[in-house]
């Protein structure tokens, strides 16, 4: 069978190159072609022997997931459904701002924790990605994007917040991370990196130690009871706990403030009662939050909060000294926004896949 070399980060290249009798500067010079210029092609890596490039083509692939679908929303939003095999479909979306492009990858295919108020929880977990699947996702998109006029690649960040958990797909991700760190693949800045967890305590501090990145914490309620309901996995980490994993977090991130993200449900979580309770739970914590307005799904048992409601509920936070961002509703004609990234995925995957099979005929 063939090596994807999207699976192995530079330390794993180099002893995969070692077991065929080649040199490590030969693993850099391969890793640098596949990362950095985003080449796939043995062929075209020109100061490569010929000898060398011929035990490649034979030996190895570059093989991201295969796009099934692609959508462009009117804002610029691209987002891609990606087939990870066995029925099962993940997606990656592009965000271009004027003075950076954001990618938001998948870690897991369906996810096990069942938040209330996600369609990818609905689903159930299917399984975890590789780490050529995760990597596979900006490797892709930079390609499919393109380099800008002064010949960068567009993707400046990265935030694992697509479908799944990162956190208890762990390896993996962590060595997708130090790839998209790394200076001999994409070298982007801890700070522009961000994992996002609903807490999985003991693996934020596993993070903060091997491979610390920006971290976002999927927070959505002020306290334990409405916590339990709206993040499942609070029974087990509740909130002291939770915050003490932040506390701890914060001695060896790169940037000195947490983030929180704060789904706004009408009704459920937007009272100035609730700002007020989030205020006295955060007080030790340095941290920032950003206010998700909530993208009904079929079936979803939330409605989106007024307008007002988010206003009113930013402005208390901010008074009390929190900077508070309302998330712009983006790529929502495409389904591409936040909690919808997985919405239908495993319908659409169906449809596409009928649609693929009425092609090949
Ligand atoms: S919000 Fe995140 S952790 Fe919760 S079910 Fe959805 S994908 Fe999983």
């Amino acid at each position: 069978m063939q090596q994807n070399l999207l699976d192995l980060d530079l330390a794993g290249l180099t002893a995969w190159f070692a077991e065929m009798g080649e040199k490590p500067f030969r693993a850099k010079q391969v890793f640098r072609w596949v990362h950095k210029a985003g080449e796939p092609d043995f062929e075209a890596m020109s100061d490569l022997a010929l000898s060398l490039r011929s035990k490649l083509v034979e030996r190895a692939t570059v093989a991201s997931p295969e796009v099934m679908r692609e959508e462009l929303s009117a804002d610029g939003t691209r987002k891609w459904l990606l087939n990870v095999g066995t029925g099962n479909a993940v997606e990656t979306v592009f965000i271009p701002e004027t003075d950076r492009g954001t990618l938001c990858v998948s870690t897991q295919a369906g996810c096990a924790l069942d938040c209330a108020f996600c369609s990818t929880g609905k689903q159930g977990f299917n399984r975890n990605l590789s780490v050529a699947e995760i990597i596979g996702q900006l490797w892709w998109a930079n390609r499919e994007v393109g380099k800008n006029s002064e010949g960068n690649w567009p993707i400046t960040n990265v935030v694992m917040m697509g479908m799944g958990e990162p956190l208890l797909n762990f390896d993996n991700t962590v060595t997708a991370l130090r790839m998209m760190l790394d200076d001999h693949a994409y070298g982007l800045s801890r700070r522009r990196v961000t994992v996002s967890t609903s807490g999985i305590v003991p693996a934020m501090d596993r993070l903060r130690d091997e491979c610390p990145v920006a971290l976002a914490v999927s927070l959505h309620a002020p306290n334990d009871a409405l916590r339990d309901q709206l993040v499942p996995i609070n029974q087990k980490y509740p909130l002291r706990e939770l915050m003490a994993a932040c506390q701890r977090y914060l001695e060896k991130a790169p940037r000195d403030f947490i983030t929180f993200e704060y789904i706004m449900l009408d009704g459920v979580n937007d009272t100035l009662k609730h700002a007020r309770e989030l205020i006295a739970l955060t007080r030790d914590t340095p941290c920032k939050f950003n206010l998700i307005p909530f993208n009904p799904f079929p079936q979803a048992p939330y409605q989106r909060s007024p307008a007002d409601s988010v206003r009113r509920f930013a402005e208390t936070l901010i008074e009390a000294g929190i900077v508070t961002t309302t998330r712009k509703v983006r790529g929502d004609d495409i389904a591409a926004a936040c909690g919808q990234l997985a919405g239908q995925v495993q319908d659409k995957t169906k449809r596409t896949a009928l649609r693929i099979q009425e092609v090949r005929g």
